[in-house]
């Protein structure tokens, strides 16, 4: 009987495996065809910076439009393209595109893109950022990179390397989702940061009390001791918005600030949002 039992769970538990093995490779094969298909596209999310009183970049994040699955969040694929290698192609894509979009917008306005950490692996990344800058002739000083922590944990020596190269073009690197990981500042020591963004988790709950504000007040201050720029990352509400001006952060972003938008609405908003606009203290460029 017990034994009956264990095998019918085994069996369970084997099911349940094949559906999700079945899955990843339903989606690595569709992954493959998006590509040549030219599924994907970028939106862009405004960052809007607090001291100038304007929008002073646009982070690139990916979309997938599956044909019969509808949009697919970049959560869901990005780790499948990484375990297939196909993200080496998809990340100088999006190099690439986010370059050629963002050479058309005002010469003050920058490009933030996300590299995953495999990308660090294949050493294609350097090239990649160089082909990227020049055909679209986009200045390297308006090309930002957001790395998240799990790229200094990985072979940190040859890391440092390409993130020193990249620097030396002039691109601006960026700590992305400070403070998720495993030892966050330690990471600030390793290399110099031209900018932190400071994890969504952190901005919650900042306008509920003092003890809420200490983690983005540490942060926000151990940074501009070290001429590190700030991004309070998930901004959703004024109050909070409110409460990151006070705490001296140097950017904004989230769904209060903008959400993510098609390329094509890009100019647009910098257009409507009649830059500098200091007189508007509280809903900077949210868009309708
Ligand atoms: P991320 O780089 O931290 O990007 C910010 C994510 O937070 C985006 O999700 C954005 O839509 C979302 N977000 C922005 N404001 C708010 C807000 O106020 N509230 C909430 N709840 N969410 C907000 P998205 O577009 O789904 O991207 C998720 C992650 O996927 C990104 O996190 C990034 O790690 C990765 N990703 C996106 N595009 C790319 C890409 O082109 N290459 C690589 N390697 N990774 C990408
Ligand atoms: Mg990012
Ligand atoms: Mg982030
Ligand atoms: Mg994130």
């Amino acid at each position: 009987r017990a034994k009956q039992d264990g095998r019918n769970i085994h069996r369970f538990f084997e099911t349940a495996m094949d559906a999700q093995i079945q899955q990843r490779r339903e989606m690595e094969l569709d992954l493959r065809t998006a590509f040549a298909a030219e599924q994907f596209h970028l939106h862009y999310q405004p960052l809007y910076g607090l001291g100038q009183g304007q929008v002073e970049c646009f982070e690139a994040l990916i979309r997938w439009q599956h044909p019969e699955r509808g949009n697919i969040p970049p959560g869901d694929f990005i780790p499948v393209a990484e375990e297939t290698g196909l993200i080496s192609a998809i990340g100088s894509w999006v190099l690439k595109q986010a370059c050629r979009e963002a050479s058309s917008w005002p010469s003050d306005v920058r490009v933030a893109v996300n590299i995953s950490p495999v990308q660090f692996r294949t050493r294609t990344l350097v090239l990649d950022v160089l082909a990227a800058l020049g055909t679209s002739g986009l200045p390297a000083s308006r090309l930002e990179i957001e790395i998240t922590e799990g790229v200094l944990l990985q072979d940190t020596e040859a890391t440092l390397t390409i993130l020193e190269e990249l620097r030396s073009l002039g691109v601006r690197i960026v700590m992305d989702d400070f403070g998720t990981g495993y030892s966050s500042l330690s990471y600030l020591q390793k290399f110099r940061f031209d900018k932190v963004k400071i994890d969504r988790a952190f901005v919650q709950n900042i306008h509920e009390g003092e003890d809420k504000r200490a983690v983005v007040r540490a942060v926000t201050s151990l940074c501009a001791s070290l001429g590190i720029q700030t991004t309070a990352e998930g901004v959703e509400t004024a109050a909070q918005l409110e409460a990151l001006r006070r705490e001296g952060c140097s950017q904004v972003q989230g769904f209060f600030i903008g959400r993510p938008m098609q390329a094509a609405d890009v100019l647009q908003l910098l257009d409507s949002c009649d830059r500098p606009q200091e007189e508007i203290s509280g809903m900077p460029v949210r868009i309708p």
